[in-house]
This record gives structure tokens, sequence and C-alpha cells, in this order.
């Protein structure tokens, strides 16, 4: 009897699963093991609740069989397949900087043993370096990207195994933390609930609107995948196989939302070549530019996180963040021009709090979106773009339902007249704070300190 181990961590389903072939192709038994890392397990955190619900839904859909033993995989992970004598251990290929690393030390000491590390897929679509350019190098801008990665293509959806060999000896493990829901926006987490949740995305009409509606916070009009990719409970295959045979699969809509897709693949594929750039500057030349600290940039980043800038759209999107560890991106990117050229604060402190508070925080996504709108990143117009969060809410959210929403204190305003409070007779009547600074001014002067950079 042979037996592998399949270790799960951002792959957490069982169809479309390449990793799970592989072992069942060269194994006689697959035992399936979820390590809880300390390192990145906070149950404070609301991306680590999300993360305990959907191994508990994984577990649930295995009947049981799921080991969960807690501990550095380095030591946990060799210590199992010892244990059970498993010669190779299945992993999904990881691609971000911390898992690179912490797989080529679980790698090194299984060889040690004589034990192998497997890595078969990765979480995209074209796995992270496979899409170069014609002259064989990493893609820097986004349209390049894309084009190429279209032409590359995708396999299709990985067939089920003709039958699942799991291990049945007995072996012990931990339970899974007790950990409270994960909020409304976190949605039903596993395998099953992605998919169905994806399935009536799809028959909502949504995806041959998506172009027309997707910049709409105030509409429910994109389709939530972000957090279910995240944990690997659907896997981008199956969305874009879904799409090519669904009847609006001809339309802008599904181009537009492939083109989405595309933005998740290009990040990730621009932090495998540069994973320093996951907290570091990828443009050398914006490390020169000028960022404001101390006791007041303190508070106005405070103000920022809690949602009381007295600019509505930013509040409405930063105060949703608390509550429900989810934007949408327009407002992801409105907030982040907020912080970096309102407030002239460097990316990564916004980065931070965008991961601590996201349930679809990923690194490669978020890291690289910040890097974008504050100029630092693969934006191609890095030294003109200032988003006017009065002229974004009043485009965006037209009728200012999506800040009522949000911002109480400007319930009683009606229309779109809730994105300029200061404009209206009894703006501040219900305690909404005032502009904590001058959108125009901080304007002139982000331009002028990036001005200042390029020369
Ligand atoms: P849809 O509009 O339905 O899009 C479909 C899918 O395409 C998404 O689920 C996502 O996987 C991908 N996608 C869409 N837009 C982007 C984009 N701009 N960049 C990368 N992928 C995209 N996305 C994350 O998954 N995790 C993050 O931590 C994250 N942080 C962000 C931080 C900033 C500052 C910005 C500007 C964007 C960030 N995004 C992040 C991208 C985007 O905002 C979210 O993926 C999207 O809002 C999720 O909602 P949805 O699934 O309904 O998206």
């Amino acid at each position: 009897m042979t037996v592998s181990l399949l270790w799960f961590r951002r792959d957490l389903r069982i169809s479309d699963h390449p990793a799970l072939l592989a072992a069942c192709e060269v194994a006689t038994s697959v035992l399936p093991v979820f390590v809880l890392d300390p390192r990145l397990l906070r149950v404070d955190r609301p991306r680590s609740r999300r993360l305990v619900a959907s191994v508990r839904a994984l577990a649930d859909a295995l009947e049981g069989r799921l080991v969960v033993r807690a501990g550095d995989p380095v030591e946990v992970i060799p210590d199992l397949a010892r244990e059970v004598g498993a010669d190779t251990v299945h992993v999904t290929r990881e691609t971000t900087p911390f898992g690179r690393r912490r797989d080529a030390v679980v790698e090194a000491a299984l060889g040690r043993d004589h034990r192998r590390l497997i890595a078969t897929g990765t979480p995209y679509a074209a796995g992270p370096g496979l899409v170069v350019t014609r002259g064989g190098a990493p893609h820097r801008v986004f349209t390049p990207f894309a084009k190429a990665w279209r032409a590359h293509g995708s396999p299709p959806p990985a067939p089920p195994p003709q039958r699942i060999p799991w291990f049945d000896g007995d072996v012990g493990g931990v339970a899974l933390p007790a950990v409270p829901p994960s909020g409304r926006s976190g949605g039903v987490a596993g395998e099953l609930a992605a998919r169905q949740s994806w399935l009536d995305f799809l028959a909502g009409g949504r995806l041959g609107h998506y172009s027309r509606d997707r910049d709409r916070p105030d509409l429910d009009a994109t389709s939530r995948m972000s957090i279910p990719l995240k944990y690997g409970e659907i896997h981008p295959r199956t969305l874009l196989t879904d799409i090519a045979s669904h009847p609006d699969g001809g339309t802008t809509g599904a181009a537009t939302f492939v083109t989405q897709l595309a933005w998740r693949e290009f990040y990730a594929d621009v932090l495998w070549h540069w994973p320093d750039s996951a907290w570091q500057d990828l443009r050398p030349e914006l490390t020169r530019m000028a960022y404001d600290s101390g006791p007041e940039t303190d508070r106005l980043v405070e103000a920022w996180r809690q949602g009381r800038t007295g600019y509505p759209i930013v509040d409405a999107g930063m105060r949703q963040l608390l509550a429900e560890g989810w934007m949408h991106n327009r407002l992801r990117m409105v907030t982040a021009s907020f912080l970096t050229k309102d407030l002239h604060v460097w990316w990564p402190v916004g980065a931070r709090h965008f991961l601590d508070h996201l349930l679809d925080g990923d690194i490669a996504s978020n890291n690289h979106g910040w890097q974008w709108l504050a100029g630092t990143g693969t934006d191609a117009a890095p030294y003109v773009r200032v988003f006017n969060p009065v002229r974004q809410g009043r485009r965006f959210d037209p009728d200012g339902d999506h800040v009522r929403r949000w911002v109480p204190e400007l319930a009683h305003v009606p229309g779109a007249a809730v994105h300029e409070p200061w404009d209206h007779e009894n703006g501040y009547d219900h305690g909404y704070p005032r502009r904590v600074v001058d959108h125009d001014d901080e304007r002139r002067e982000a331009l002028a300190r990036y001005e200042l950079v390029r020369r």
C-alpha cells in the first residue's frame, strides 16, 4: 500500500483539483490534511474566521476524513508523513512569497526523510510565470499581459477522479477553533455554496449587464467571487469554462468580467516575478516620493480607517469594510486614492488595514491594487490619477443610496445631494463630521509631489 498526503491550503475544494488527481494517480490511499498555522490564523481577523468556516465545510464534504493539525507545517507535515508512511505530499503550487518560502522549507525537511513534495496546478487559470512577452520577459503592464493571457488560454477543469481512495486508518488531529460567523458578505463558506452563488450570478442576468453596472456600489451587480476564489472553494478555470458556454458568454459584459479575472492573474504574476513588491514600491523612482507622518497624519489616518473623513463616498466604503469585511472595487479605488493622494500616506499603511479587514484579503490583488492607486506599481499613468471623491460619488452612486446605507448621519439628505453635505442646509444636523482636508488643495499638493519625483 502506498500513501500520499494531500495538504490543502488555498484550494479548499474537491472538484477541479489537479493535485488531488495527481495524488490519486500515484498512491493507493490519500490522506487529506489541513494545518492550522498560528502565523496565518488570528481569530480576531475576519479572514481567519472565514478560513476556518471554509475548512469546516471541506471537513464536512470529506465526511470527517480531513485531519486537522496545528503548528508549523515544517514540522507537522513531515511528522504526519512519517506517521502514516506517506512517500509523497501533494499540494497546489503556492505562488506568494510567504507560501513559496514555506514550501521550500517543507520540501527540504521531507527530502531529508526521502519523501517528496509534489506541486500540481496553481490557484490561477495560467500559472504565474507562464505568460511572458515575446522576448520571454515578464509583463509589467496590464493590457499586453491580458492579451497574452487570453492567447495562452487555460486547460479545462480537471475531471473528477474515477474513485478517491481516501485513507481510512485512525489518525489523530485537533478540532477546528470555534469562531463566530464571518458576516453577511462572507456568504456561506465551502465549495457547494461557492458553486451555488456563482450559478445564481450567472442565472440572474448580471453577466450580460456586467460592464454597464459593475462600477455601481449601490447595485448588487458583481459576482462576489473574490472570497471563494481566495480560499480556492472554486477555481477560475471553472468560471472561465462556464462563461464560455453561457448564453451571455459573447457579450461585452462577459468579456469585461474575464478582463477582471485577468487582473487577478496579472497581479499574481507580478508578485511571482517581483516578490519584494508585496511590501515595497515596484517603481524604483517612486521610492523618492515624499509622504506625511507624525501625530497629525496619524489622526487623519484614523479618521480614514473609521470612515470619518467628511467625504461621504469614502466614509461609506470604509464603514462597510469594518462592518462586512468587503468593499466594492470602485470604492477600494476611491478610498485608496484618498489615503495616498489626499492624505499623502504611503500605501502599505492602507494595504495593511485592508488585509486586516477584508474577507478576500489577498496579498497580490490587494497590495498591487494599492500600488496601482498610489502610482508606485503597474499603472501606466501614475503621475496624473487622483480620484475626486465627490465626482466619483455622484457618478457611481447617482442616487446616494450606498452612502445613506452606510452613513446614517446623512440618511436625511435626499438623492445625490448626500455627496456634498456642506452644500445642504441640514447636512450636518446629525453629527456627520466636517471634511478633514480640502480635496482640491490636496490634489494640487499630490501632483506637485509626483512632479518632483518625475524630474
Ligand atoms: P467582480 O467584479 O465580480 O470580479 C470578478 C473577479 O475578478 C473578482 O472576484 C476578482 O477575483 C477579480 N477582480 C476583479 N477586479 C479585480 C482587480 N481590480 N484586481 C484583481 N482582481 C480583480 N481583490 C481581492 O480578491 N482581494 C483583495 O485583497 C483585493 N484588494 C484590493 C485592494 C484595492 C485597493 C483595489 C483597488 C482592489 C482590490 N481587489 C482585491 C480587487 C477587487 O476590488 C475585488 O476583487 C472585487 O471588488 C471583488 O468583488 P467581486 O468578486 O464581486 O468582483
